[in-house]
């Protein structure tokens, strides 16, 4: 039984056609899926806001050898698109020979990101129209 037989929100159409023609090889769980593509989105903010301002990835910690890797942006978000067509994560193709002060970690970037738009919001309730 297809629990959202007859759902005009059945998840399972959005990966069907994300799959057309060519079998994934091991479609991510829905909720994983939905999971990868906030994380893209969010990473697309991030480089929108800190590319212009010299910043070239970010620093993430790897869990497979403790070690910081530096990710240019084009490489995560290749990971990610990656990811969701169902294959691994290349963990260990970080930037070759990178300046550290290039890059800043996921979570500095998402407090960059919010307080940016804190200061849009705030602007916004003193100038409105
Ligand atoms: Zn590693």
């Amino acid at each position: 039984m297809d629990p959202f037989a007859g759902d005009p929100d059945d998840p399972a159409q959005e990966l069907a056609a994300f799959d057309a023609g060519t079998p994934a090889p091991a479609p991510l769980p829905v909720d994983e899926h939905a999971g990868v593509l906030g994380d893209l989105e969010d990473l697309m903010l991030f480089q929108t806001l800190l590319a212009p301002r010299g910043l070239r990835g970010l620093a993430v910690l790897c869990a497979d050898c403790d070690a910081v890797h530096y990710f240019a942006w084009d490489l995560l978000r290749g990971n990610m698109v990656h990811l969701l067509g169902g294959g691994q994560i290349r963990v260990h193709e970080p930037a070759y020979d990178p300046d550290p002060t290039d890059y800043v970690s996921w979570d500095y970037a998402r407090g960059y990101a919010d307080a940016t738009f804190e200061s849009l919001k705030s602007r916004g309730a003193e100038e409105p129209g």
